[in-house]
């Protein structure tokens, strides 16, 4: 029984859709967890608020093909506006609209990133008492850089300290495009202890620069694990200092790859505390499982 969804960015292809409004495609990304009555959270990736790239091919003698942009209900005027994208502001509105949704807006000094919030897992036992915090953070692309910036960093730590002075809670932290640091743990070839996963076929493609949330991060001994998405042949977990860094599995329907699909799932239990992992592929079939707390 799944308990909460987790959506690590890259819902939509916008780079594809040719719509005014890509909020339609995201609903149909959610619906599965939906439809099961399952509560989930996102945050953004590189690709969910990407203007429209127009194909070449459209410029052969097959010509563009005819184009519709919605008629009302959008702010788009007239065709050349059709195509530039649905804001991560607008797509987490309407994400918001639906009962189940856990997502939120960050700040609005941390804009233009702006899935930026901490979602508390509590005890059985008491409501009140955390269990876990679950940090998601914007790691941007798309319509702005691939960063996270100081000033989401600077968050970070203020929010830790206000909620977890003490660090006595554990925090497992989620975005979509790897750090630097997951360069300096890759694999190089096969996948070997104390790394563990399945499938090692493409180079980190990381953030632009490492603005200083890394060094919060390990510095904190409550953080057990950071968990990205973005490579899609990439599905591995490897130690780096005193946490982990993990890769989810490409999932859904969309981007690039024809790699099998899975997921990647985490299991929390309480009295003692421990986070296990592993992979659950769409055959049902599982695998590199691992402990990480
Ligand atoms: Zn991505």
């Amino acid at each position: 029984m799944t308990d909460f969804v987790i959506y690590l960015g890259d819902v939509i292809t916008a780079n594809n859709i040719m719509v005014a409004n890509a909020s339609l495609y995201w609903d149909q990304a959610i619906s599965p967890t939906q439809n099961r009555g399952i509560p989930w959270a996102s945050v953004f990736g590189n690709h969910d608020d990407a203007p429209f790239e127009w194909p070449l091919e459209w410029f052969s003698t097959l010509g563009i093909p005819q184009i519709r942009c919605p008629p009302t209900g959008t702010f788009c005027s007239g065709e050349e506006g059709c195509f530039k994208g649905t804001g991560r502001p607008e797509l987490l509105k309407n994400e918001i609209k639906h009962n189940g949704s856990f997502s939120t807006y960050g700040p609005r000094n941390l804009w233009p990133s702006v899935s930026n919030y901490v979602l508390q897992v509590s005890s059985s036992d008491d409501p009140q008492l955390p269990l876990a915090f679950l940090y998601f953070l914007d790691s941007g692309g798309g319509s702005y850089p691939e960063i996270i910036s100081s000033a989401q960093a600077e968050w970070f730590q203020q929010k830790s300290k206000q909620i977890n002075s003490d660090s006595r809670v554990p925090e497992i932290i989620f975005w979509h495009i790897p750090s630097t640091a997951y360069k300096t743990v890759a694999p190089k070839l096969t996948i070997q202890k104390p790394c563990v996963g399945s499938i090692n076929k493409e180079s980190v493609a990381s953030q632009e620069a490492e603005m200083g949330i890394m060094n919060l991060l390990v510095n904190r001994t409550s953080v057990k694990a950071i968990f990205v998405g973005h490579n899609h042949g990439l599905d591995w977990c490897c130690p780096y200092q005193k946490l982990w860094l993990c890769y989810a599995r490409h999932t859904g329907y969309g981007g690039y790859g024809d790699w099998p699909r899975g997921a990647r799932i985490l299991e929390i239990t309480e009295n003692p505390f421990s986070l296990k992992t592993w992979i659950r592929m769409e055959d049902g079939q599982m695998h590199s499982e691992v402990g990480l707390s």
